[in-house]
């Protein structure tokens, strides 16, 4: 590739970005990395009526979180600024007076009644080559018409004019070309006279060629715009510089057909949205990827593999790593299946591959929570125990609270199970054993403790469970002598003198 590859995410500030858009961005991500190129984020927001507030911030931040930086975007700035297309109206101004005085557009006065009654008396009716003449625009109209009209304030849109039989080809980097005749299409409206905005799809051409995109990679529900996209560069003389397409694959639900959407997050627990988001209308909150403790290097590598596979059965990649292997050429047509469980999977193996130090300062804050602070040390060690257990930090804390509170219940069944008469006594016995130990390695713990057992000719699983319950108040956990170790001499004791006087049965 000689030219520079520039690519964009382009999400319209709607509401939260759905975790489809981050798969978007991220093959834009790491399509501009291996070439070298520029990744750019460009806010549509020319739709005001669909504008939600907080929604370009949380656009930003998630893209901060998973470490994906932007070369230019609204915040950064960049040499194609503004990126909030919002601030670019007169560019888009001057765009449709060329379209318009190339002949290539039209002024059309058509009202919304007007049209619904052409609709309700024309079958399938379609503004196009073959009605536009029956209806009320400057094409129909004497030029002083249409002049004295946009000077008494009448509002207009702006249509482009599709001239018909014409084959429109599109290179799609996924489908290869695909052709579509221009007798399909309808003269779309690129601009209403009413906000002084133009629409999503002269907005999106002008300033992709503004800022020198050169491949458009968006989802695939974009695709049947695409014909109206290739138009609108051949109406403005822009071949040569037209961008590559590549239209990725719907991202669809864990089970049955169509697109995944909120509601079967909703229904089978699991977030479709990057960060958590507050609807800002109704105050209803909906669940998001890292509030739910995913970490952001599971989370794009679970996305990377939704649309793409490297052409073996590897499946962990790091960034760097899916930056040197993405192609399109293994780029999925068809739609990516969304599998919770694949995803919780992935962030078992994050979390396994963490440093513990790392784990540990993510861990905090969950203490914090309940209150509770110890040295980054400790928390490290215990991390180190018990993480094969989890796939989530917060999940942490049913695995490890005992190294924090100790316990102040036991467990009934265990205790049902495992406290005999002898155990007071025994428990008496391994205090005093504790007690005497110099050396408290979990090595020296476990020899002197299992040859007391075997000399007394104790039952060990009795003893040793009992032990447990009082160390943790249930039957779980990591190894014994792990624990205590961590736990301390003093504090293993203090737990079987609690447990002792406060198990009766
Ligand atoms: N604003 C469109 C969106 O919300 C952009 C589509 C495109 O990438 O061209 O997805």
């Amino acid at each position: 590739m000689s030219e520079r590859v520039r690519v964009r995410f382009a999400p319209s500030p709607t509401g939260p970005l759905h975790i489809g858009g981050v798969r978007t961005a991220l093959y834009n991500y790491l399509f501009a990395k291996q070439h070298g190129g520029d990744f750019v984020l460009r806010i549509e927001d020319t739709d005001s009526q669909r504008f939600v507030p907080g929604a370009e911030q949380y656009i930003e931040e998630t893209f901060k979180w998973l470490g994906l930086e932007y070369d230019e975007s609204p915040s950064k700035g960049g040499s194609f600024a503004p990126y909030r297309q919002s601030e670019r109206k007169e560019i888009y101004e001057q765009y449709v007076s060329e379209l318009l005085d190339k002949g290539a557009a039209y002024i059309a006065f058509d009202t919304p009644q007007e049209l619904e009654a052409k609709r309700a008396a024309t079958n399938n009716f379609q503004y196009d080559a073959s009605t536009r003449l029956q209806m009320r625009n400057s094409l129909t109209l004497p030029q002083d018409e249409v002049q004295s009209l946009i000077d008494g304030g009448t509002q207009y849109v702006v249509r482009i004019k599709i001239e018909s039989g014409i084959d429109i080809k599109v290179n799609d980097l996924i489908r290869g070309e695909v052709i579509i005749n221009s007798s399909v299409l309808d003269d779309k409206v690129v601009y209403k006279s009413a906000d002084k905005l133009p629409t999503y799809h002269l907005a999106n051409v002008v300033d992709d060629h503004l800022m020198k995109i050169t491949h458009v990679i968006r989802g695939e529900e974009w695709l049947p715009s695409a014909p109206l996209h290739v138009w609108l560069y051949r109406s403005f003389g822009w071949e040569d510089t037209m961008p590559q397409f590549a239209h990725l694959p719907l991202l669809l639900k864990p089970e049955g057909n169509g697109k995944l959407s909120k509601r079967d997050g909703d229904r089978l627990g699991f977030p479709v949205f990057p960060l958590q988001w507050k609807d800002p209308k109704t105050d209803e909150i909906s669940s998001g990827y890292r509030e739910s403790g995913y970490l952001p290097e599971a989370v794009i590598n679970f996305l990377s593999l939704l649309g793409w596979n490297p052409g073996n059965d590897r499946e962990i990649f790091s960034l760097k790593e899916l930056i040197d292997l993405f192609s399109f050429d293994r780029a999925s047509k068809s739609g990516a299946k969304f599998d919770y469980e694949k995803a919780k999977w992935f962030n078992h193996k994050y979390i396994q591959a963490t440093p513990n130090d790392k784990l540990a300062e993510m861990f905090r804050p969950v203490l914090a929570e309940k209150g509770l602070s110890a040295a980054p040390e400790y928390v490290a060690k215990v991390v180190a125990l018990v993480k094969d257990r989890v796939s989530f930090v917060p999940e942490l804390w049913q695995q490890a609270s005992f190294f924090f509170v100790a316990p102040t219940s036991y467990d009934e069944k265990t205790v049902k199970k495992r406290w005999t008469a002898e155990s007071p006594a025994q428990m008496g016995e391994l205090i005093a054993l504790l007690q005497g130990m110099d050396d408290f390695s979990a090595e020296n713990q476990e020899k002197i403790v299992m040859k007391w057992i075997e000399d007394k000719q104790y039952h060990l699983g009795n003893v040793m469970n009992v032990f447990r319950l009082a160390l943790v108040g249930e039957g779980k956990g990591p190894h014994i002598f792990d624990i205590t170790t961590l736990l301390g001499k003093e504090e293993s004791i203090e737990r079987l003198k609690n447990a002792v006087s406060s198990i009766n049965i």
